[in-house]
């Protein structure tokens, strides 16, 4: 892409009542727009970031025999009364609305009961299960702090996956790979060092959920860590049985803020007992299915990759997540020689597959490096007269800012 055709601008100034990091950047770079607080909008260059977080996501969840589907977020009240969640003294966070007629809706905050329900259609007997079914659909939650950008929004992307297995073990045995694709995922996505996993509480099918913690000071979350571990407990369940259950000493805990960034849960029978989800099992008896959830929200992600992959100069994507591979930045001198040879190496590295935005802008050195910097592509190329009297680039590392120059003939 050329950056004199991108339409968004970079600025030096955040919206005054942005007071998150990661948003406070991304909208600077021109990668989202606030449309409110807790509302924000995806521009092309944070499209592409988010796109390639929700293409890992969905790699690993089709590793796991996941299968895609994507639901609507209208919801009618039938199902949430039958699992006692469509009060809203119950589920603070709903946002509602109403049919021209007056029907009450709700906006999705989570899908098990419509996709409970929806199974029903599709579920006799044990020969139908195991399945487990994912989406990527927006979620609308009426959170009463949104002041953490694109962390906590009132409408946000998640990837929530739902399992439904014939019984404990079965489901253990996929809760068990689910936490595993979850690790190499947050790898993949380059927050695998900074994330934790963390013991939460259970309902009443299991005795702890996880949370995937990702450790930075902008994290609402508080956790106990044990660093050498790798593990941690959350609030909810620190205490001397837990502690002794899982093998951690008190001493050895440290109390750090983080970010959630995943969550997965046996739900039991919960929602299926209450909306009728059953199966026949070899013997001809019917039995409640039972399920599972996993839950990440890759905006969330984005905002935390932002928070933790950034400097004072701005952003410093990881390689898997970043907008483009390569910044090519041509210092136009007044012989059109530089056009001539970046335009050619634009042409020459796309028809390689290698995703370029070219800054073929006519404006300052200066300007474009400062750019450069904010927007965060991992290599920098630069082109120039006096790299050109070594037929030459000058590449530079973003994270490390190590600097060294390639031949052309090379790429
Ligand atoms: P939190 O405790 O942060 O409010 P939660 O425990 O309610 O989150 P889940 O219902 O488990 O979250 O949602 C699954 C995932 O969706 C979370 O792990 C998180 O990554 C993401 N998520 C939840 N709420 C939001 C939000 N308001 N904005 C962005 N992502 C979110
Ligand atoms: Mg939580």
């Amino acid at each position: 892409m050329k950056q004199s055709e991108l339409f968004t601008k970079t600025r030096r100034e955040a919206p005054k009542d942005e007071v998150s990091k990661n948003a406070e950047l991304l909208i600077r770079a021109g990668y989202i727009h606030k449309e409110m607080a807790g509302a924000y909008d995806f521009l092309p260059l944070g499209l592409r970031v988010l796109n390639k977080i929700v293409g890992i996501i969905r790699e690993e969840m089709n590793v796991l025999g996941g299968q895609e589907v994507y639901m609507t977020a209208l919801q009618d009240r039938t199902s949430w009364e039958a699992t006692d969640r469509w009060d809203e003294k119950k589920v603070d966070i709903w946002f509602k609305t109403k049919l021209q007629n007056e029907t009450e809706l709700g906006l999705a905050f989570t899908h098990e009961e419509p996709l409970t329900s929806l199974m029903k259609d599709h579920v006799r007997s044990y020969k139908d299960l195991p399945s487990s079914i994912y989406q990527f659909q927006n979620k609308f939650r009426n959170e009463t702090r949104a002041k953490s950008g694109i962390l906590r929004g009132r409408e946000f992307l998640m990837k929530d996956m739902y399992s439904f297995n014939v019984d404990e073990e079965t489901h253990n045995d996929f809760y068990e790979k689910a936490k595993i694709a979850y690790k190499i995922i947050y790898d993949r996505l380059g927050i695998g060092g900074d994330t934790i996993i963390t013991f939460s509480s259970g309902g009443t099918f299991s005795k702890y959920s996880h949370e995937f913690q990702t450790l930075c000071e902008a994290g609402e979350d508080i956790v106990y860590v044990d660093m050498e571990k790798k593990l941690a407990v959350n609030r909810e369940v620190l205490n001397d049985e837990v502690l002794n259950d899982l093998g951690l000493k008190k001493e050895n805990l440290k109390e750090c803020k983080a970010i959630e960034v995943g969550n997965i849960f046996s739900l039991g029978t919960k929602f299926s007992s209450a909306l009728g989800l059953n199966f026949k099992d070899k013997t001809g008896i019917s039995k409640p299915v039972i399920m599972g959830c996993y839950g990440i929200g890759p905006t969330r992600v984005m905002g935390t990759i932002a928070e933790i992959w950034s400097d004072d100069k701005g952003l410093v994507w990881p390689e898997s997540v970043a907008p483009f591979s390569i910044h090519l930045v041509a210092l136009f001198g007044a012989d059109g020689k530089v056009e001539k040879v970046a335009s050619e190496l634009y042409r020459h590295l796309s028809s390689k597959g290698i995703e370029v935005l070219y800054d073929d802008r006519q404006c300052s050195a200066g300007e474009k490096f400062s750019d450069a910097d904010l927007i965060g592509i991992p290599w920098r190329y630069v082109v120039s007269s006096k790299t050109l009297e070594a037929d030459a680039v000058e590449v530079k590392d973003r994270k490390t800012g190590n600097v060294s120059m390639k031949k052309i003939q090379s790429l």
